[in-house]
């Protein structure tokens, strides 16, 4: 067998699972890691904590002098833990997170040093911006970026670095990173939702988006992923034929954790408890060695920042138990992908969930009025919603038989269709006693508190209702939270504020009740947004035809997702709403593009490399094998040598052809890369490396595996899916 392959199947077959000890309560083990009320209220003095809360509650400005008290404390509590450096942690545009760490020490001349960490040094750091994308805005604003303390998310300890979470601008306030436009939309869904929620109760003052992400992953042995240039490179396989048996008999969703991998995910949820990350599931996914873990809901803010601390860890502790985590949405041909659902709602500071219906006819007219209106957002700006989830290894996934299709739908399920069906029937104008009762009673008043759609809800559907919140399917395992969330926030607070201004209308130009001017609008909401809406198989072929026939968008792959982003009416949308300018919309489509280029580009040159380096001459090896045989048989046979090498003959031919077309195909895609590799516009050459290049990764792919099946096992270089697979 190919050494290689061989070392590392020898590898992983003799791991021992690690021992994790659970601790007595992870209560206690909860945010301990973490500067979060209780260590200030510790650390902090009374000003500066009331500060702080305010900061988080309200927004209020942190002061200079406030800043120096609070570094203090933030510094003592965090040497008391046993950190020894500082970090502003963001997350630029590349969609990791980005550190640069600082030591506390610092020396005070005459051979003296302390332990120093400022306000200043809280407030605002400035990293090299150079080295990190920033499309245009490099050009106009120097390569200057600084990122400056966000005292919505809580700082932490990690490793032995206090992290502190971070905005990331450039020097004129433009956002260079995930984060500022996402508190921006959740700024702007605050002040909507709270003005349409006071419709219902006047004491609310503040709404909060929420969000309960899901994360998929593989796991691999950290020796077979290592064998393989492809996962070390590209974090996903390029080649490789599906096993015989791959997830046909779903036993691994139904099966017992292996209790390697239970020991990671003890060892993962202790080192998220001490972070605060609320986790609270752990479970087998559908496809062999994928699995999934979720957390408790929280702020949208902060879920995000867990959830990219998430990934990072999850790398950290992998390395501990011998693992490669791949987070990619399709790392594996032929079985099921990753992906992240979002899970989403409002919750107001009275402890109300928007989206949660109620015990009685008012609070479900609440409750219908932010979910009909979530539900006309999504129709109006499903283009925008696809574009969010775009990327270069989400095209993977998205449209494969078991992923949400590249067309976004919204499920509400059976009993909430005839609730809308039954108000979409209310009169034009004011409403009369009877219909008013009527419709209290016996449509809004009786939607159940809760849903039995629930339980058999639709998982073909990229955007579905779940009872007391919608869940975004379609967003990608790999992706930064932050971009659908930026986005289903900005459409929704958009939304609330045209809902209101066209219910005040009514009130007042009208001469209407409340409950009938809201009744109104919904009505057309319903009728408007009704194209948006279906219950049916969205994996279906049917589900293309008629999405077609709506007038839904079906974008395949991510140039032609993009494109909406670069358009007028995306900018008014989002510079209305205060969440981006122009400036920084144009960067992030530019960034995008680059990044699709380069991630094919990268896939393209593994690709090539592996089948002319490894696949050809060892197809080469096998057929010189073939050859002597044959010829042996001549020996024996003599001119009868026909008859007994037929066989042989027709799998010389037949790696002839294969070894043809692999060797042909990867001069042309090398051809085709230098064409694009000259465009000048960024959109002409992610179109080129998504129509002229990226289909050679497919042909190039199937005649390798195709030689996978005709060549001698023993000297196949590449770890097999068999093997990386279902070795753990
Ligand atoms: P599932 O069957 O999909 O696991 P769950 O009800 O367990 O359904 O919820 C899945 C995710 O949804 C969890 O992360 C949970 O915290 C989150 N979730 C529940 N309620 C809300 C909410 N109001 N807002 C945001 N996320 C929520
Ligand atoms: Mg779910």
């Amino acid at each position: 067998m190919a050494i290689l392959r061989f070392r590392a199947l020898q590898e992983a077959h003799n791991r021992k699972p690690l021992e994790i000890k659970d601790p007595a309560r992870r209560s206690e083990l909860f945010g301990s890691n973490v500067f979060n009320e209780e260590a200030m209220r510790q650390y902090l003095t009374r000003e500066a904590f009331e500060n702080v809360m305010q900061a988080n509650q309200v927004g209020a400005k942190i002061g200079r002098d406030i800043a120096d008290h609070i570094s203090t404390g933030m510094k003592e509590w965090a040497i008391s833990k046993g950190a020894t450096h500082y970090t502003h942690w963001f997350q630029p545009l590349t969609g990791t997170t980005a550190e640069k760490h600082d030591a506390f020490f610092e020396t005070i001349g005459e051979g003296r040093s302390i332990e120093k960490f400022g306000g200043n040094q809280l407030v605002q750091q400035e990293p090299d911006a150079s080295s990190f994308p920033h499309g245009g805005l490099r050009n106009t604003f120097e390569a200057r970026g600084y990122t400056a303390w966000d005292p919505t998310s809580p700082a932490f300890i990690y490793g032995t670095t206090l992290c502190i979470p971070s905005v990331f601008v450039s020097y004129t306030g433009d956002a260079l990173d995930f984060k500022t436009p996402l508190l921006r939309a959740l700024q702007a869904v605050d002040r909507a939702a709270t003005k349409v929620a006071r419709y219902f109760d006047r004491n609310v003052k503040k709404v909060q988006a929420t969000l309960g992400w899901e994360q998929e992953y593989f796991l691999i042995d950290s020796a077979l992923a290592d064998s393989r240039p492809d996962i070390t490179l590209a974090g996903r396989t390029l080649l490789g034929h599906t096993p015989a048996k791959g997830q046909q008999l779903d036993d691994h969703y139904f099966g017992s954790i292996p209790t390697r991998v239970l020991a990671f995910m003890k060892d993962l949820e202790l080192e998220c408890t001490k972070l605060g990350v609320p986790v609270k599931t752990r479970h087998n996914e559908v496809a062999p060695n994928q699995f999934e873990l979720a957390p408790i809901f929280e702020e949208a803010n902060l879920a995000v920042d867990h959830n990219s601390l998430l990934m990072d860890l999850m790398h950290k502790v992998a390395e501990r138990h011998n693992f490669v985590v791949l987070l990619h949405e399709k790392p594996f041909a032929g079985i099921n992908g990753s992906g992240k659902h979002n899970n989403w709602s409002l919750s107001t500071d009275t402890g109300v969930n928007l989206l949660g219906p109620g015990t009685t006819p008012m609070k479900n007219l609440r409750f219908l009025t932010f979910f009909i209106n979530t539900i006309k957002a999504v129709h109006d700006h499903e283009e925008l919603l696809r574009a969010t989830i775009a990327s270069a290894s989400n095209d993977n996934r998205l449209g494969a038989n078991e992923a949400p299709p590249a067309i976004m739908s919204a499920f509400i399920g059976s009993q909430l269709t005839e609730v809308l069906d039954e108000l979409e029937k209310v009169t034009d104008g004011k409403l009369s006693p009877q219909e008013k009762t009527e419709l209290k009673l016996n449509v809004v008043g009786k939607i159940p508190e809760i849903l039995l759609d629930n339980t058999d809800r639709n998982r073909t559907s990229s955007f579905a209702f779940t009872g007391n919140k919608f869940e975004f399917r379609a967003v990608g395992s790999l992706a930064n939270c932050a971009q659908p969330m930026t986005v289903i926030n900005t459409i929704v607070a958009n939304q609330l504020f045209e809902f209101k201004k066209e219910v005040d209308h009514l009130i007042k130009n009208e001469k209407m009740k409340k409950d009938d001017a809201i009744f109104n609008v919904l009505r057309d909401y319903i009728k408007q947004s009704r194209n948006i809406r279906f219950e049916g198989d969205g994996y279906g072929e049917a589900w293309e035809q008629e999405a077609m026939k709506r007038g839904l968008s079906n974008h395949k792959n991510t140039p032609r997702a993009l494109k909406i982003k670069s358009q007028e009416k995306t900018f008014d949308l989002f510079e209305k709403l205060g969440v981006m300018n122009r400036v920084e919309l144009r960067a992030r489509y530019e960034i995008e593009l680059d990044e699709y280029s380069m991630r094919i580009q990268i896939e393209s040159r593994i690709l090539g490399d592996i089948a002319r380096n490894h696949i050809i001459p060892t197809a080469i090896r096998y057929q010189n094998v073939l050859i002597k045989n044959v010829r042996g048989l001549k020996e024996i046979y003599g001119d009868n040598f026909e008859k007994h090498s037929k066989e042989q003959m027709q799998i010389i031919e037949d790696i002839s052809s294969h070894i043809e077309r692999i060797n042909s195909d990867v001069t042309q895609m090398i051809e085709a890369r230098k064409r694009a590799n000259v465009m000048e516009s960024k959109e002409d050459r992610a179109f080129a490396y998504c129509d002229q290049v990226r289909p050679y990764l497919a042909t190039i792919r199937y005649h390798c595996d195709k030689l996978e099946l005709l060549v001698d096992d023993e000297i196949w270089p590449l770890t097999k899916y068999r093997e990386l697979l279902f070795t753990i």
